[in-house]
C-alpha cells in the first residue's frame, strides 16, 4: 500500500502533554468485561442445584458424582465440540493445566525435546519440563508465532512435539508446521489461549494439530474467571487427558488401562459454576470476536498511514481474532526510540506497552538450567546430551520484536468503541512535526 510521506516525530512541541500541553484523552481505559445477566442466571441455576462440582476421582463413582464431572461441565464440553467440530473436549481449570496435561497425555518425558516459542506465556515452555523433557526455543515471525523456517534445524532424534501458539490471536502457519511434524513424526499441540474462533485457511485453530488448548481466564476473549478446555479427535488422548485431569492413578487399576506412563493424576477439574459461565460465554464468542476485529480494522486504517508503524494486518492464510493489538514501531523511520515514542503517546492518555514478554529463555530457569532440585530436568542422565542453547541471540526475531519494535495495546476489547480508537490515532498524529 502506498504510504503518505509524513514528517518525522518531533517531541519538542509545547502542545504535547509531555511538555505540559493538554492531553488528548482524560478518560481512563476499561478492563475486559464480558459478563452480565445471563452469566448471573447460570450461576444461580448451579447454586440452586446445590452441586458446585460433581467430579469424583474414581472409575466407578457414586451417582450423581462422576469421573467426567457434572452436567454443566459435560454440557460445556459438548457445546465446545459442536462449535469447533472436534470429537472430544476436556475442560480444565486453566490453559496452563491443559498444556501440562497435553504433554503428559502425549507420553513425553525424560530424554525428549519439545519445540516451543520464546515469545509467549511462560507455561508453554514449562509444560515439557514438568514431565522431565527439555524445551527448545525456535524463533518467531513478525506476526509473533513460531516461524516454520526456524523449526527444522532444531529437530533431533529427541524431538517429540511442537507446541505452537497462535500468538495474539493471529493464526500460525499451520500447513508448513504440520508438514514438518509429519516428516519427522512429531506431535503438535496448538495453544489457542489467545485465539478463540480464529481460523487458518478456513479451519478453526485448535483442530489442526493433535490437541488444541484454550484458556478461559479473566483476560481472554471469553472467560469464566479461570478455566481452560482441550480438544482432540483422538479417543485415547482424550481419555489420557481426562485421567491426568482427575486423579488418574486411582482410576487406571479398576479401569484396566495399561499405558500408565505419565498418568499421575492432578486435580485440573473445572467447577460447575465456571462451566455454567463458560457456556454462556461460548455463545457470545462470535459477536465478541466480530466487535474486536472491527476495532482492530478501524485502528489499522487509522495507524497505517504512519510510516514508522506496521499495523497487524491479516495474513493471507488466516482470520485472526486478536487477543491484544500488536503494533510494530520502526525507530529509524520515526527518528526517536520506542521508549521516547511510547512515553510521549502515554502522556496523551494512551496506554501502550513496550514489548510483550521478555523472550522466555532469559528467565532464571533457563539461564541457570535449574527447575527442580539438583538442576533437574536438565541434569537428568537422559537429558545430558541435549544440545540446549539458551543464550542471548538464539531467536533474533523475538529479541528484535521485544526489545526494539513491539508495542502492545490491550484496548481493542469491549466495552471500548471506535471513539476510543480515535484517541489512539489522534495521540500518535499529534507527535508529528507540522
Ligand atoms: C493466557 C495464556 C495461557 C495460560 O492460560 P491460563 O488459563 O491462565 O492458564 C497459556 N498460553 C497463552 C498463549 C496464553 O495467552
Amino acid at each position: 500500500m502506498e504510504r503518505i510521506e509524513l514528517g518525522k516525530i518531533d517531541l519538542s512541541s509545547p502542545e504535547l502533554a509531555i511538555n505540559g500541553g493538554k492531553r488528548v484523552r482524560d478518560r481512563g481505559w476499561l478492563d475486559n468485561f464480558t459478563t452480565g445477566d445471563e452469566e448471573k442466571m447460570a450461576l444461580a441455576r448451579v447454586i440452586d442445584s446445590g452441586y458446585l462440582s460433581k467430579f469424583e476421582g474414581s472409575h466407578t463413582p457414586d451417582e450423581p458424582f462422576c469421573f467426567y464431572g457434572g452436567d454443566e461441565v459435560r454440557a460445556l464440553e459438548e457445546e465446545w465440540n459442536s462449535y469447533y467440530g472436534s470429537k472430544y473436549a476436556i475442560s480444565m481449570n486453566s490453559a496452563t493445566s491443559g498444556l501440562y496435561a497435553s504433554i503428559g497425555a502425549l507420553g513425553i518425558g525424560f530424554g525428549d525435546e519439545v519445540i516451543v516459542s520464546p515469545y509467549t506465556m511462560s507455561a508453554c515452555a514449562v509444560a515439557p519440563m514438568v514431565y522431565g523433557a527439555i524445551p527448545i526455543f525456535a524463533d518467531v515471525t513478525d506476526y509473533g508465532s513460531l516461524d516454520p523456517k526456524s523449526i527444522e534445524s532444531l529437530i533431533t532424534e529427541r524431538t517429540k512435539a511442537i507446541l505452537v501458539v497462535h500468538q495474539f490471536g493471529i493464526p500460525a502457519q499451520m500447513d508448513e508446521i504440520m508438514a514438518i511434524a509429519k516428516a519427522h513424526n512429531l506431535k503438535v499441540i496448538e495453544d489457542c489461549a489467545q485465539a478463540h474462533g480464529a481460523k487458518y485457511r478456513g479451519r478453526y485453530v485448535g483442530t489442526i494439530g493433535d490437541i488444541g488448548v484454550f484458556s478461559l481466564n479473566v483476560n481472554k476473549t471469553i472467560q469464566s474467571g479461570e478455566g481452560g478446555v482441550c480438544i482432540t479427535d483422538d479417543e485415547e488422548l482424550h481419555y489420557r487427558l481426562a485421567l491426568i485431569r482427575n486423579h488418574g492413578e486411582a482410576v487406571v487399576g479398576s479401569a484396566g488401562y495399561e499405558n500408565i506412563t505419565n498418568i499421575a493424576g492432578f486435580n485440573y477439574r473445572m467447577t460447575e459454576l465456571q462451566a455454567s459461565v463458560a457456556r454462556v460465554q461460548l455463545k457470545k464468542l462470535d459477536s465478541l470476536n466480530r466487535e474486536r476485529v472491527e476495532l482492530v480494522e478501524y485502528l489499522n486504517s487509522g495507524l497505517r498511514e504512519f510510516d514508522f508503524l506496521t499495523t497487524p494486518d491479516e495474513p493471507d492464510w488466516g482470520e485472526s481474532t486478536y487477543y491484544v493489538y500488536p503494533l510494530r514501531f520502526n525507530p529509524e523511520v520515526a527518528g526517536v526510540t520506542r521508549e521516547e515514542f511510547v512515553e510521549a503517546v502515554n502522556w496523551e492518555g494512551i496506554k501502550f506497552y513496550q514489548g510483550y514478554v521478555k523472550p522466555l529463555y532469559t528467565q532464571p530457569i533457563y539461564q541457570r538450567r535449574h527447575l527442580f532440585k539438583n538442576g533437574y530436568p536438565f541434569t537428568a542422565p537422559e537429558n545430558r546430551d541435549s544440545k540446549v542453547d539458551y543464550s542471548m541471540g538464539i531467536c533474533p526475531n523475538a529479541e528484535r520484536l521485544h526489545f526494539r519494535e513491539m508495542i502492545i495495546d490491550e484496548h481493542i476489547r469491549l466495552p471500548h468503541t471506535k471513539r476510543d480508537m480515535d484517541d489512539i490515532i489522534e495521540a500518535v498524529g499529534k507527535l508529528l512535526s507540522p
